[in-house]
């Protein structure tokens, strides 16, 4: 396994450009190699980004009043197979940020590119898996129906939906509930549901915001590896929204902290914990640090007094 190792700058790519690095598979290098639907292919192979974002800036208008600036001057680059959360206070513009990726927001200026075209191309090539807190199952479609219902949209082959959605139901470990309705799972169950439908089309970018905020600690931290072994597997590229601090930087290459609204990357801070992760990642000294690290660049931007004890006492934030 290559990819989880890649380091968590954006220039990581290294300079032997003919040999793509194996999680980079959805991305050829050479011309040559270019499929037939060439027009979605970005013309700089490995080296472009999986997500480019430059001056973005997103103010949303309030009847009769001034509007909400939610995010100001966000640049960001995420390259190939990087695993980067956003973390930050609630109300400072995650979720903005993650859906002006996902193209289902249009900022108020600045550039977003995903592999290097524009987010709405990128939407339309099925570049995306999106997951989010609640995970939007249809309670009258088995978990197998739900997988395969984006599938069924586009009218793929039945053989294909019956591969790809085996496929990812044994991914996320949920083949022996195909038959189940959503109301016969767990919490957990369900999420994991909701991500293998996101992985339905393989998409080269996944964005999940908050996806185990709703769920018990024990939970989460199961599902926490659980994404892992998928990012792992799949080689997808991850932007991920959360408000706890430990689940950050468990599952990161970089860990974007933002400031309170309007919205602003105040620090990145690289996790350069050693992959792959497990229990014992949460017990080591530098796991520890890195914590420390996550949160005293959010006390920074909190101002101290009340509010720094506050997300001291609880833990987290948002
Ligand atoms: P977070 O996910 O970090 O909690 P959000 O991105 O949801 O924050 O929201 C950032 C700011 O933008 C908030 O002040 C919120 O009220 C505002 N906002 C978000 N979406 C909309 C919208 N569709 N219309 C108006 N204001 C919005
Ligand atoms: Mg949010």
């Amino acid at each position: 396994m290559t990819s989880p190792s890649l380091p968590g700058g954006a220039a990581a790519t290294p300079a032997t450009g003919a040999s793509v690095p194996a999680a980079g598979a959805s991305v050829p290098a050479a011309a040559g190699s270019v499929p037939a639907a060439a027009g979605s292919v970005p013309a700089a192979g490995a080296s472009v980004p999986a997500v480019r974002l430059a001056g973005i800036h997103k103010a949303f208008p309030v009847h009769g009043g001034d509007p909400t600036v939610a995010l100001q001057d966000i640049s960001l680059d995420v390259a190939q197979t990087e695993f980067v959360s956003l973390i930050g206070p609630s109300g400072c513009g995650k979720s903005t940020l993650l859906r002006v990726v996902g193209d289902l927001i249009t900022p108020s200026a600045g550039i977003v590119e995903v592999n290097g075209k524009p987010a709405s191309q990128a939407r339309l090539d099925r570049d995306y898996g999106m997951v989010f807190q609640a995970p939007v199952l249809f309670d009258w479609r088995t978990v197998e129906a739900n997988v395969r219902l984006p599938l069924e949209i586009i009218k793929t082959s039945g053989t294909e939906q019956r591969k790809r959605v085996q496929e990812k139901l044994d991914l996320v470990g949920l083949s022996d509930f195909m038959r189940h309705y959503p109301h016969q799972l767990s919490g957990g169950m369900q999420q994991r549901v909701a991500i293998a439908r996101a992985l339905v089309f393989e998409p080269a970018l996944l964005l999940m915001d908050e996806p185990f905020g709703a769920l018990d600690e024990m939970t989460r931290e199961r599902l926490n590896g659980e994404v892992l072994k998928i990012w792992a597997r799949t080689g997808t590229t991850v932007l991920f929204v959360t408000h706890s601090i430990p689940e950050a930087v468990f599952l990161s290459t970089r860990v974007v902290v933002m400031s309170p609204r309007p919205g602003r990357i105040s620090d990145i801070v690289d996790i350069d914990l050693p992959q792959p992760r497990n229990e014992e990642t949460r017990e080591s000294d530098r796991y520890f640090e890195l914590v420390t690290q996550v949160r005293e660049a959010l006390r920074a931007q909190h101002g101290g007094g009340a509010s720094a004890a506050r997300t001291r006492a609880e833990g987290a934030i948002g």
